[in-house]
């Protein structure tokens, strides 16, 4: 597989990104295009970006082997969108096997197939679901929201709720606490239980 660029790689990340301590690795690009994205490398020229193979990443973040089994931790793939890259995320899983906890951040702003595979190889899933509302999340990301509330009923019935936490932000000037409060109600009829409710700080 050919080395893919990433917009950074994090190490020694304290139940941050799921339980346990836990190696960030971030892929370049991302089909939404968030009014504020903290991540606006994920869009841009790809030159100076640091680019590696599953095996070269494999290679980089071993170093942790002993944090990830000791506390239960592993690598979280985020970006961008990692479900974008989730022949990468496959091939990553054969070389660590299965005692590393494999945990994405995505928006789900993918299509099923991508889901779909994904779902085979990754443990825990952090949504960030933005806002459940069409017009509000068409707003703030300039997509629709169908695909991503679609893959999300679809990964709840493959992966069961346990497995899922969903990140609803309070969204200034685009959203408001009786929007989210709207979103989480959805969220709960669909069957999560995790929910972490927060604050975008707009700089
Ligand atoms: S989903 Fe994340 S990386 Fe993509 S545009 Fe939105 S904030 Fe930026």
């Amino acid at each position: 597989m050919e080395a893919v660029p990433f917009i950074g790689v994090s190490r020694h990340r304290i139940n941050i990104d799921g339980k346990g301590v836990n190696t960030l690795a971030a892929f370049h690009g991302c089909p939404l295009r968030c009014r504020y994205c903290l991540n606006p490398t994920c869009f841009g020229k790809t030159d100076e970006l640091t680019r590696y193979t599953p095996e070269t990443l494999f290679d980089y973040v071993r170093i942790d082997n002993i944090y990830f089994l000791y506390t239960g931790g592993g690598i979280c793939f985020g970006g961008g969108e990692p479900l974008l890259r989730t022949d990468f995320i496959r091939e990553f899983r054969k070389l660590c096997g299965d005692a590393w906890k494999i945990t994405v951040e995505t928006s789900l702003a993918v299509p099923r197939s991508s889901v779909e595979a994904a779902a085979e190889v990754i443990d825990d899933f952090i949504v960030d679901i933005k806002d459940t509302n069409p017009d509000i999340y068409k707003a703030y990301t300039g997509c629709s929201n169908r695909r991503s509330l679609q893959n999300l009923r679809w990964l709840i019935s493959a992966k069961g709720a346990e497995h899922i936490m969903v990140r609803v932000p309070l969204i200034p000037n685009f959203n408001t606490d009786a929007d989210r409060d709207r979103s989480v109600a959805l969220l709960h009829e669909m069957g999560i239980t995790q929910i972490d409710k927060f604050n975008y700080v707009v700089r």
